[in-house]
Parts: C-alpha cells; structure tokens; sequence
C-alpha cells in the first residue's frame, strides 16, 4: 500500500482524540464553512475567531450577507486584510439569491463558480458541508503530502496541486470525507509544521511517512521562490482641520478597492497645493511599513493642518466619532493610526 492509501484510518482516529475545537465546526453548513475558509484565507485562526463571530451575528445567512451595507461589510472586515474575499463573498452570496433562490448550491462546479471561491475553497465545501469526496489542498495539506510521499515537485505549480487532489480524492474514504479534510487540516497546521519543525513523534503518519524514514523533513515540500516584491516609498498626509481629519475612497477596482484612507501619494510629491490645502503647518508623524502580496509600501506621515475647509471633490472631513465607526480604512494606515486619534481627541488646531 501507498502511504497515502495507509493513512485514512490512524488520521481519523489521531482526528477523533485531537480535532481542534473551532466555532464552525460546531454546524458545518454550507454557509458556515464557506465564510470560516474565506476568513482563514492568508489570516491565523486564532486571528479569525473573534471576526467569524461578529460576521454571523450580522449576516446570519447568505439572505442577510446579499443585505449589508457596503459600508457595513468594509466595517466588519477591517483589520483582516484583503479586503476583495469581503467582496466577492457579498458578490457570491448575491450570485446564490439570484440564480439558486438563496440555496447553497451542493454541486462542486457551481460552487467553484461563486465570486471568490477557488479549487480550495469548493473542495472544503463540498467535503465538510455535503460529505461529497472531494479533496481541500492548500499549503497545509501541500506539506503533509509531500513529506508523506517524498514528492520533491513543486508546490506552488497548479499541476502539483492538481495532483495532490486527484491523489487524495482516490483514498478519502466516502463516509468520513468532511472529517478527512478537516483531520488534513488539523495535520497541518498542528503536526505536520512547516520550516523543516514537523513533531513527528506526534503524528499517526509517521510509521509510513516517507520524509521521515528517509531524514528529508528539512527538504520537503520544494517551493520554488516567489518573486521579489516591488517596493514603493509613499508619503502619507495625515490633514486636519479643527476636530476632523481628512478622508478620501479608493478607486473601486485594484489594491484596497473601494476603502478609505489618508491621502497619499508618492514620496517627493507636493501635492498639498494641487489639493487646494493650505497649509499652517507640517509636521512629520512617524514611518509605517506594509507589505501587501506584489507590493511593499514604507510610508512617511505627515500631519498637517489646513486653513480652510476645501478638499478635492467626493473627499470627506471626519471627526472621532465618523473616523472610529463609519469609515472603514484598511490595516495598511495603521502606524497613523495613535497620532490621528489623539490628534481628533484634542481637537488642537495647531498653530495659526
Ligand atoms: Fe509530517 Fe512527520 Fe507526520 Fe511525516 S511523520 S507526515 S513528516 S509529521
């Protein structure tokens, strides 16, 4: 026997004494599943719990999630990044009223056709919520395979996953596939950890595993090395005027769509005037850095404060209460964050 084919059975039974204990595993429904894996998608569980609670309580089901607010979903998802899957899980939830009458579709294809969900994210669905054999491969589940099977591919080709799926949809035993993928997941995240660090001593795998026996823990899995990402060096302009700070929304499409942020352009840019800004004063508030997939953004911020009111057009003035519960802006801004706060608090005007 293959070790993947010997490992169904000690999987389940590590699973049934060491599954982790997560909120929508208590009822896996479609619904459930489908926004737990959006939300885990590049964020730590741990990180996720409290968000996953606080999606529920206002968008219970996909009826109420079509519903939200715009500003409303920006809101609840601010802080988890990549704010898109927010998006396209409203976009798909819209798709699920329109074409299935607000019923979860259970077939594999339609779901891999809602906005935003990938061969992930249907394989998860289809296995955890309707007990279809369909395998669930992310990076996770990449690893423990590979090191199981000693397979050197690379894992960041589609063909590699690819076949770690069609591989695993051979032995997920058909009364257990929700459990199988979850128990995959568990391995993980839990045993079976990355960086050469897996806890072999601790793993049901690990009297068939073949990176084990062999002593290949620290070469497997292979991943070739992504490429660099593009720096860009921005400045910031935190402006204020009286108890308000100025705001504008990102174009819908592109990175950070359709968010609000401070203004800010690239270093060496004085766009102060092009603004209509008058300047009283300019002060510099504090370096931030954040890296998004592509791109790393250093930012300089800079605290100003304007003699007039006039801002670009579709640009808004809030104050604490409008720029702590209406308008959503993105982890990015964070390093602004404390001196925009106590800067509304006070309500200082600087010197005129
Ligand atoms: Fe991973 Fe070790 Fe288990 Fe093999 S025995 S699957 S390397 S934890």
């Amino acid at each position: 026997m293959t070790p993947l084919e010997q490992l169904p059975i000690p999987l389940l039974e590590w699973y049934r004494d060491n599954a982790r204990r997560l909120p929508w595993r208590e009822d896996p429904t479609p619904y459930h599943v489908w926004v737990s894996e959006i939300m885990l998608q590049q964020t730590r569980v741990a990180a996720v719990l409290g968000y996953y609670r606080r999606f529920l309580e206002a968008a219970p089901d996909v009826a109420a999630l079509a519903g939200l607010p715009e500003e409303r979903l920006m809101k609840l998802w601010q802080g988890l990044g990549y704010y898109n899957r927010a998006r396209n899980l409203q976009a798909a939830a819209r798709q699920i009223m329109a074409e299935y009458s607000g019923v979860f579709p259970s077939d594999y294809d339609r779901i891999r056709a809602l906005k935003g969900v990938g061969d992930y994210t249907a394989g998860a669905i289809c296995s955890i919520a309707f007990g279809q054999p369909r395998a669930a491969v992310d990076g996770n589940v990449l690893r423990v395979v590979a090191r199981l099977t000693g397979d050197g591919s690379d894992i960041a080709a589609q063909a590699t996953k690819r076949k770690v799926a069609q591989a695993l949809e051979q032995v997920i035993p058909i009364q257990a596939s929700g459990r199988f993928t979850q128990a995959m997941m568990d391995l993980g995240a839990m045993v079976c950890l990355p960086n050469g660090a897996p806890l072999c001593e601790k793993c049901p795998a690990q009297g068939f595993c073949t990176a084990h026996r062999e002593g290949r823990t620290g070469q497997l899995p292979v991943k070739a090395p992504k490429k660099a990402r593009r720096v860009e060096e921005r400045t910031v302009w935190l402006i204020f005027r009286e108890d308000r700070v100025a705001l504008r929304r990102r174009p819908d499409k592109g990175l950070l769509a359709g968010l609000w942020e401070y203004p800010n352009e690239p270093a060496g840019a004085d766009p102060l005037a092009a603004w209509g800004v008058e300047p009283l004063s300019i002060e510099y508030a504090g370096q931030g850095k954040h890296i998004f997939t592509h791109v790393e953004w250093r930012l300089t911020f800079q605290k100003v404060e304007a003699a007039g009111e006039a801002l670009p057009e579709g640009w808004v003035w809030a104050d604490l209460e409008a720029w702590r519960g209406r308008y959503a802006i993105p982890n990015a801004f964070q390093s602004g964050e404390m001196a925009v706060e106590e800067r509304l608090k006070t309500g200082h005007r600087g010197s005129e």
